[in-house]
């Protein structure tokens, strides 16, 4: 066994350098740090703003945060989820199960702003002294036996080259590192889905903890869940939404670029169900941000000597199994422990590449075809996108519950798995 201390010693000012201060590069600078390894969070941004809208942490990779100590700011800041319910675009259930504690679980899943998750990771890395610099846009990386050195952009002000043992990048969808690395790759692949997302303040839908996913791709599917608990005096939620709709438009994905109802709501227009109002909720919604779903192929390797790559940057996937950021929480854990568990540098990147590149693009090429809302899709195929009389004649609850369960297995999050 190693100690990771191979890290940062002689004159490399950086120990770990990360790139990037999304959830991949604080959730590994915190993991390092509780482990002893020296790190530094290069951000390009001259400040770290509260962008995008909701996710959901599933308790695989809810587990890793708890255990760095953020379980109770977190559950502050989120609703514990404890539902997963489908419908399709007549407002019939098709089907429900529990997540989360409910789900039995040892730890929760929240559903949480993205802004409001970075929000505790940052400030849990301020209280470690993790040093973040922000201002500092990694342009590329240069590498020898001893070292490497990062050099960064110079238009908004001289920043001088830093150095590092290791250098990890976090850079997100558009990532510099994964470009130098590979060169050739082309830009991130678009699903023909585009997505509009935004928040509406309302009162509890359903049991006011419940994750709701409705209709299909064809013609329009909504995510719905809230992600803050009473945020008025009328005991109402902040309720995240996402509309999903095939179209050919495309513009490049970008974390505040803005959206607009019109664009997508009439798809949406005769949803009036018994248990909610689909066309009041989404005019109510404050800001509406619209994404590209894309993603990218799996790569061949990720890592270059001292570089390696983590989070969206090394596995970009489109967002329909909640698993993103999960999968770039669990990188963080694995690399810090290959960081830690290996006696050289290069025996802890293979390590970790081994560990992490196979068991991520599984989740890369499930979520294109078959992920839990794939559901959805059977179901409207099967009626002839018409409203069904009883479910089981449709499908069976055994069907529904091992689709549930196959992705749970792909994606590391069934229950067996985080028994053991
Ligand atoms: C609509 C949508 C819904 C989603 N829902 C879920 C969900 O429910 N559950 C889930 O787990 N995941 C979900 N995801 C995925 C999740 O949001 C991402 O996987 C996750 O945010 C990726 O984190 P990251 O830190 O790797 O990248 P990012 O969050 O993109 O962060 C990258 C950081 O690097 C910085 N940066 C970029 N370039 C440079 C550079 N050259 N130098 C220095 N810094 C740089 C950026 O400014 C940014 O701060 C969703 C994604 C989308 C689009």
């Amino acid at each position: 066994m190693g100690d990771g201390n191979w890290i940062g010693s002689g004159s490399q000012e950086a120990g770990v350098a990360i790139v990037g201060a999304g959830i991949a590069g604080l959730t590994l600078a915190l993991q390092l740090d509780s482990v002893g390894i020296a790190s530094t969070v290069f951000e390009a941004a001259p400040a770290v703003e509260p962008l995008g809208v909701g996710i959901n942490i599933l308790p695989h990779a809810s587990r890793v945060l708890c255990l760095l100590g953020l379980e109770s700011p977190l559950l502050e800041k989120s609703i514990a989820t404890a539902n997963s319910v489908f419908y399709n675009r007549f407002g019939q259930l098709i089907y429900s199960e529990p997540l989360g504690r409910a789900g039995g679980y040892e730890f929760p899943q929240f559903s949480i702003h993205r802004g409001d998750l970075q929000e505790v990771l940052l400030k849990a890395a301020i209280e470690r002294r993790i040093p973040i610099e922000l201002g500092h846009k990694v342009t590329s990386v240069d590498q020898d036996h001893k070292i490497a050195t990062l050099h960064f952009d110079q238009k908004s002000a001289p920043v001088p080259d830093r150095t590092a043992s290791v250098v990890v990048g976090c850079d997100g969808i558009h990532s510099v590192l994964r470009k130098q690395l590979h060169p050739a790759e082309g830009d991130p692949r678009y699903s023909g889905v585009n997505m509009w997302r935004g928040v509406t303040l309302w009162p509890k839908i359903l049991d006011g903890a419940s994750m709701i996913r409705a209709g299909w791709l064809t013609t329009g599917k909504m995510v719905i869940y809230p992600i803050r608990d009473s945020v008025d005096e009328q005991g109402r939620q902040l309720i995240n939404w996402v509309a999903e709709l095939e179209t050919d438009r495309y513009r490049r994905r970008d974390w505040s670029r803005p959206g607009s109802l019109d664009d997508f709501a009439g798809s949406f227009a005769n949803w009036q169900f018994d248990w909610m109002d689909v066309p009041a909720f989404l005019d109510a919604s404050e800001e509406v941000l619209e994404y590209p779903m894309v993603d990218q192929d799996p790569l061949s390797t990720w890592t270059d000597r001292r570089i390696t790559l983590l989070g969206d940057a090394a596995h970009p996937m489109v967002p329909r199994g909640s698993n993103g950021a999960g999968q770039a929480i669990l990188d963080a854990k694995c690399l810090s422990d290959c960081l830690v568990q290996e006696e050289s540098l290069e025996a802890a990147l293979a390590r970790y590449e081994y560990e992490r590149l196979a068991a991520t693009s599984k989740v890369v090429l499930t979520n294109r075809v078959n992920p839990p809302d794939i559901i959805l899709k059977i179901v409207a195929d099967r009626t002839g996108d018409r409203p069904f009389d009883r479910i089981e004649d449709v499908i069976s609850e055994d069907e529904l519950k091992s689709i549930s369960d196959s992705y749970k297995s792909i994606a590391g999050y069934s229950k067996e798995r985080l028994a053991g």
